[in-house]
């Protein structure tokens, strides 16, 4: 079925399109997606159900938070100076201009995509996509009904906030993450359920803006996936700013009352029952696989929403491709992006494949938790023999400088090859320095290629020299008593 136009029928009063290649969803996946389709000659048509482009992660997700998260680091980073005596007062919160420069950092880019989109002849088609069959796609949108006929086809239709059944959704004083990120008051104290990374940002604003928080986490640590001793520092920071830390904790029931949202808790050391004017649930995400009648088009889709995918993103339909969050974790961005691109590539019929060997993950916290390739955990529960080079902040002159000696850094290395297979880092702007370690990762360095690479001084990334030295035995700027010799 191949048209060489983007042709436009009329149908019984309801609109018919085709595409080449059609996108499903406008996220960092599906407008990377597109894009490079576009630039590789395919005629795009990109569906989109919001009424601008970027998805989750640019209108409600990474990038107004990482707008706020920017403000909460003034005024922590403001109030830390008093220790050196530099005094501010405490800051007063204009809460309409602060969400107005949200909206404004979240335009500047989606109008930015549209712009993009325009000058690639990508059309953007308004509203929600479902399968028809296995080559068309209906979409139900303020315009009314059209339905679109695609050669091929990408889904990047992403996740959603898991929101447990039991807790009172009705009430506006429960928050998702995207409700958090609206900012409608600063509640005076606020209770975060979930300490993953969503949980852990969002406390990090509020906190700043003036609420006491608390924050329950089921399991024995904050953000379980990142290893212990790159959470330790965090925590400790955490604690003296969080009015709670409840680990190993579950929230089993809200209580909606007029004064506030009654909480109450279930664990080892699980306090009473006590109010909330707000409370904040960020326990996950799930694949939004289960809503595109995906099954009509003969595509496979798991018991919990995921597709499964190929290396080429190909799913059980040779013409229909998979990417980003709908595909499975980790859930990032970056992730949905690469795979947006194979995706397109293969169906422009150049070889593509998603061969990346690593993926990093960042927590915007403060101080930063950033991590990639193998993490000390992995190692452990999977029996993979590693060894490793850590190098305290406390030895870095320019954290000193910052006065955040808090940090770490730390490389894992292969002991039979002496390749870095991981990375991991604390401490503020740790999220900047994990790419050093990714590419080192996938150009398959020895702890000697980044050791005897010259880094700039006073950095932070002169840290992951060091850790690379403290490996190789070369490390000045530590006594270690047992030296390896070179
Ligand atoms: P998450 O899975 O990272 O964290 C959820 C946390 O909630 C976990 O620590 C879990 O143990 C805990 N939890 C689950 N049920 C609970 C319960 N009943 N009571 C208490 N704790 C409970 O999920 P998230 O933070 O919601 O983030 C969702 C996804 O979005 C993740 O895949 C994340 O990687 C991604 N994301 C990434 C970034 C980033 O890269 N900076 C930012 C935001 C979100």
């Amino acid at each position: 079925m191949l048209h060489n136009e983007n042709t436009k029928s009329e149908n019984g009063g309801e609109k018919t399109l085709h595409a080449e290649v059609l996108v499903l969803g406008s996220g960092p996946g599906g407008y990377t997606a597109a894009f490079r389709a576009a630039d590789l000659g395919q005629q795009v048509i990109l569906v989109e159900r919001h009424e601008t482009l970027g998805g989750v992660c640019l209108n409600v997700g990474c990038i107004p938070s990482k707008a706020l998260l920017h403000t909460a680091q003034v005024i922590n980073g403001a109030a830390d100076m008093a220790r050196n005596g530099i005094h501010f007062g405490p800051p007063k919160i204009d809460l309409e201009r602060l969400r107005s420069f949200e909206r404004s950092v979240v335009q500047k880019l989606t109008r930015g995509l549209s712009g993009l989109a325009k000058k690639r002849r990508v059309q953007v088609v308004s509203g929600t996509g479902r399968f028809l069959s296995s080559h068309s796609l209906q979409v139900k949108g303020k315009a009314g009904k059209q339905t679109i006929s695609f050669d091929q086809c990408i889904i990047a239709a992403g996740s959603h906030s898991v929101k447990p059944p039991d807790f009172p959704w009705d009430d506006p004083r429960m928050m998702d993450a995207s409700d958090a990120l609206a900012l409608a008051d600063i509640p005076k104290r606020l209770l975060v359920v979930g300490g993953g990374i969503i949980g852990l940002e969002m406390a990090c604003v509020y906190q700043a803006l003036g609420s006491k928080v608390s924050v329950v986490e089921m399991t024995e640590q904050l953000i379980p996936g990142a290893d212990r001793d790159l959470v330790r520092p965090l925590h400790q920071v955490l604690k003296g700013r969080y009015e709670q830390i409840l680990l190993n904790t579950r929230v089993t029931k809200i209580q909606i009352q007029k004064q506030g949202l009654k909480s109450y808790f279930d664990g080892p050391n699980s306090p009473k029952p006590a109010v909330y004017d707000r409370v904040l649930v960020a326990v996950g995400r799930a694949p939004n696989g289960k809503t595109l009648t995906a099954e009509t088009a003969g595509i496979q889709v798991d018991e919990r929403g995921f597709i499964r995918v190929d290396q080429e993103q190909r799913t059980n339909v040779q013409h229909i491709f998979a990417i980003g969050d709908i595909v499975g974790p980790p859930m990032l961005a970056h992730k949905a992006s690469h795979e947006g691109k194979v995706a397109a590539e293969v169906c422009a019929g150049l070889k593509s494949a998603f061969e990346a060997h690593v993926i990093p993950s960042v927590a915007y916290t403060d101080p930063e938790i950033a991590w990639v390739g193998l993490t000390e955990q992995e190692a452990k529960t999977q029996d993979i023999p590693y060894e490793k080079g850590v190098f305290p902040w406390a030895a870095s002159g320019r954290a000193l400088g910052l006065d955040r000696e808090e940090g770490l850094t730390k490389l894992l290395f292969d002991p039979q090859t002496k390749r870095v297979v991981g990375m991991g880092a604390v401490g503020v702007h740790a999220g900047d320095l994990v790419a050093e370690a990714a590419l080192a990762i996938e150009m398959g360095c020895e702890a000697f290629d980044i050791a005897l690479t010259i880094h700039a001084h006073p950095t932070l990334s002169e840290t992951i020299a060091q850790a690379a030295e403290v490996f190789s035995g070369t490390v000045t700027d530590l006594y270690l008593p047992r030296r390896k010799k070179t």
